[in-house]
């Protein structure tokens, strides 16, 4: 099989890749590298099925051909995390709406119909409060907080793009709301949190926990992710459809700090930081975030292989080797946890 993966030099997309690579697929990644990173691909590049484009999706002339000769798609480019979206407000609508329709357009010039599997988020659900988020609610943006919900805006434009041209071009397309994805090789440089408390911990440094911390979120670890992507575009009940993608164990912002600390052994502090110390002063936190994983389950018969905790676990193992390869001799003494 011919898969093209947009953004696949990024956190999700390398294990994307990596998982067609395994199974010898052929795997094109197009990336303009701004959150994805050389490093993320550079094991998957040993792989003789493997090629890479380093583009800018908004531009790169490659793309029609590498459409027509896809049987897959991913479009999983995109800018994304808290801290660029709200540096580059203009730059999340170009990317994320521009690129995902120029996209698009060039699978319906091919004539050919690769099965499409377009990211959106989470997000969309915006500022809701209900704890359980299922794909049939109504879609809301908050007026307050300026630009903070382009992203938001981006990804239902998404959406919308990616059922209409599924609709009028019969275009075989899912569309993958995801949730909060963790795991190796994510970076905190954008604002992820788990990284980030991952680092602190390992490092012994205060853990800042943003606002009140009992907000929540459920993590899904991005090989489960890549997986669940990758049964639903095989599903032809899923075409056309809005799919939950994620894991719906709920955890608050606190638990996760105490969980972090406690699998890495740290006695990290735990320090509440203001938002407005954190984002700046145009930032609203969303309360509440939990998948309901009905109708992924029943499409694809979808079930987890990696729960938090091991995740963590090798997250900080990770992190510990890097940290004592920065070092240059041995790492920080602490207590192994046992499990
Ligand atoms: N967060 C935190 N400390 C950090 C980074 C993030 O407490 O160092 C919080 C953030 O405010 C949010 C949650 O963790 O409530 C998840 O943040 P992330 O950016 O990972 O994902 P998103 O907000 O997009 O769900």
């Amino acid at each position: 099989m011919h898969v093209l993966i947009t953004g696949g030099a990024g956190f999700i997309g390398s294990h994307v890749a990596q998982r067609h690579l395994a199974r010898g697929d052929k795997v094109h990644v197009v990336d303009d590298l701004s959150t994805g990173n050389r490093a993320n691909i550079q094991l998957l590049e040993g792989y003789p099925n493997f090629r890479f484009d380093h583009a800018d999706m908004l531009v790169w002339d490659g793309l029609e051909r590498a459409a027509a000769w896809a049987d897959r798609i991913y479009h999983l480019a995109a800018v994304v995390g808290v801290y660029r979206v709200i540096a580059e407000p203009t730059r999340v609508l170009a990317t994320n709406i521009a690129a995902c329709e120029r996209l698009l357009r060039a699978v319906t010039a091919s004539g050919w119909k690769p099965h499409v599997v377009i990211a959106s988020s989470s997000e969309v659900y915006g500022h809701r409060l209900e704890s359980e988020l299922h794909e049939q609610m109504d879609l809301s943006v908050s007026t307050r907080a300026g630009t903070r919900w382009n992203y938001s805006v981006s990804k239902i434009a998404d959406e919308a793009l990616g059922l209409s041209y599924a609709q009028k071009f019969d275009i075989p397309t899912v569309i993958a709301r995801l949730f909060n994805t963790t795991g190796p090789r994510q970076t905190g440089r954008y604002g992820m949190v788990v990284p980030r408390f991952v680092e602190q911990a390992v490092k012994g440094e205060e853990i800042t926990v943003y606002g009140d911390g009992l907000q929540t979120r459920s993590f899904c670890d991005v090989r489960d992710t890549s997986r669940a992507l990758d049964m639903l575009a095989t599903k032809a009940t899923a075409e056309g459809l809005v799919v939950n993608v994620g894991n719906d164990r709920e955890i608050s912002v606190n638990d996760l700090a105490e969980l972090v600390r406690e699998r890495a052994g740290s006695d990290s502090i735990i320090q509440h930081v203001p938002y407005v110390t954190a984002y700046g002063e145009d930032f609203e936190d969303i309360r509440r975030r939990r998948p309901v994983l009905d109708r992924l389950r029943k499409l694809t018969g979808f079930e987890h292989e990696h729960t938090l905790e091991d995740t963590l676990d090798e997250l900080i193992r990770t992190s510990r080797e890097q940290q004592s390869r920065e070092n240059g001799h041995g790492h920080r003494s602490m207590v192994c946890h046992q499990s």
